[in-house]
């Protein structure tokens, strides 16, 4: 009796479905989906899948449920047989690979002269990944790397020297190191995007036939979004699973979003992982403090080395700020490269965001750059960037304004004027930090947060109310902004 191929491949899918379980729903969903049967010749069995990767994920994962679900269906010498589909600019080349045999060896073999077995339909499904481009041979991709962003121009001190170090190794000799993955964390501004490149481009230098691919977060989330909404989730699996050289920046933006992102990305490092291919993830906090972020890929994330950016000494800033007049070839005197570097310490960003714009200052108005010049402006820059409002500063104004001792506000005294500063701050305090009524409260004398709700209630209805009031807000507000 000759069966019907597609009957078959239903029946297969019943068993396949029983095996797995309801709890493995999606692992069916995924996997055996979206195969397509094609036909049944001698015995054998052709199913289509839409990948390599696919296909080597079958193999690997599930071949003994197949053997055993094609023996039931069609006896002892049943087979199955893959055809794979692959893009219609690729040259066409049948292989096949049955079983019993050993089809895994038969394909890695081959895994370089990428095209394989095509079906009837071949072409219909196109690799859409944006950065994938498949050529005849091989397949190229745009590594994305930001040229600029070299280790020769990484200047080393020693909020860096692990950090570098760690790259560097990775670079020469990637996946054979223990740092895999290599986890750069540090503040921002610190130098864990320019590292991430710098890594990058050394490891192409050595390694050119390595494939290296730098990503944002941001990016492979979106990029997974849009799969997921176009149906080509595993195009998007099977292209990362290519990588020879994964980098992955500011994974803290998954925290408390991206699930499923997550979970696919805990599935791509798993691959890559065991392939010993490199992974180099960045992250604006340490993994201790990334507890939002899915446990598994978290524990994952802790299998390597975490390297620590710190915020640089001022000889490292100094070094930095000469490295970058030494790139533009612009000179500067020496005390004012020094005024800078002692009054800049927050990040490598601002650094460099202060010396930039002192030299446009200087270039515009053509004046030269002197101490005077970069005091003025790095004296703005100070305090347009980096100063934060606290409860701390706001009473020191306050108490400034009326010319009250700073420590008023914390006394019990029920003094009208101080009363009146007291809640004054508690409004500003509500207004211009992100405190909680309580925290304010603990902080203006020990009040409870329901203080803290009537302060701020008083101040609003006075300052619309009361001219003198108005008066003071108004006052006080272009303190602030002073
Ligand atoms: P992050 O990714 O940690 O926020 P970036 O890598 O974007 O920080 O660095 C911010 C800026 O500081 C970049 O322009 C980068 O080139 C520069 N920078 C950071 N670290 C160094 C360093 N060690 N040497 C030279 N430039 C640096
Ligand atoms: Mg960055």
């Amino acid at each position: 009796m000759t069966q019907n191929y597609k009957t078959v491949w239903e029946n297969c899918l019943k068993i396949i479905k029983e095996n797995l379980g309801p709890e493995n729903d999606q692992v069916y969903r995924t996997w055996f989906e979206p195969i397509v049967p094609i036909q049944l010749e001698d015995n054998i069995l052709t199913i289509r899948v839409p990948s390599q990767f696919f296909y080597e994920w079958l193999e690997e994962h599930f071949i003994d449920l197949l053997k055993r679900t094609i023996r039931l269906q069609l006896g002892p010498n049943g087979m199955l047989k893959y055809s794979i589909l692959m893009d219609t600019s690729i040259a066409n080349s049948p292989i096949s690979t049955s079983l019993p045999s050993n089809g895994r060896q038969a394909i890695s073999n081959r895994a370089k002269d990428m095209p394989l077995m095509l079906g009837p339909e071949a072409g219909e499904r196109k690799v859409s990944n944006p950065f994938i481009y498949v050529g005849i041979q091989k397949m190229k991709v745009n590594s994305q790397l930001n040229g600029n962003y070299t280790l020769e121009n990484f200047v080393e001190g020693d909020c860096n020297r692990l950090a570098r170090a760690a790259g560097f190794a990775v670079a020469e000799n990637p996946g054979r190191t223990a740092f895999n993955p290599l986890l750069l964390h540090g503040g921002v501004g610190l130098g864990k995007t320019h590292l991430a490149h710098a890594i990058g481009i050394k490891t192409k230098e050595m390694h050119p036939d390595n494939t290296v691919l730098y990503v944002t977060s941001e990016q492979f989330l979106q990029q997974y979004v849009d799969a997921v909404r176009n149906k080509t989730t595993n195009d998007f699996v099977h292209f990362y699973e290519m990588i020879d050289f994964l980098i992955l920046d500011d994974i803290q933006f998954w925290a408390s979003k991206g699930i499923h992102t997550q979970e696919a990305f805990f599935h791509i490092f798993n691959y890559l992982h065991q392939r010993n291919k490199q992974i180099i993830i960045t992250s604006d906090k340490a993994p201790s403090e990334l507890g939002t972020l899915e446990p598994r890929l978290l524990s994952r994330l802790k299998w390597g080395l975490a390297a620590d950016l710190g915020t640089p000494d001022v000889e490292t800033r100094i070094a930095i700020l000469n490295q970058k007049l030494a790139n533009d070839g612009i000179e500067m005197p020496k005390d004012v490269i020094e005024y800078i570097a002692y009054n800049i310490n927050t990040n490598i960003r601002e650094l460099e965001g202060a010396l930039v714009s002192l030299i446009a200052q200087s270039s515009l108005n053509h004046r030269q750059i002197t101490i005077d010049l970069a005091k003025q402006m790095i004296d703005k820059f100070v305090k347009s960037t980096t100063r934060e409002i606290t409860i701390d500063y706001i009473q020191k104004v306050v108490c400034d304004y009326f010319k009250l001792p700073l420590d008023s506000i914390q006394s019990p005294t029920r003094k009208r004027e101080i009363v009146q500063a007291r809640q004054l701050t508690m409004y500003f305090a509500k207004k211009m930090t992100k405190s909680s009524l309580a925290i304010i409260g603990l902080q203006c004398g020990n009040k409870d947060h329901a203080t803290v709700l009537h302060a701020c209630k008083t101040v609003a209805n006075l300052n619309e109310t009361d001219k003198q009031f108005h008066y003071w807000v108004d006052e006080l507000e272009k303190k602030f902004k002073e």
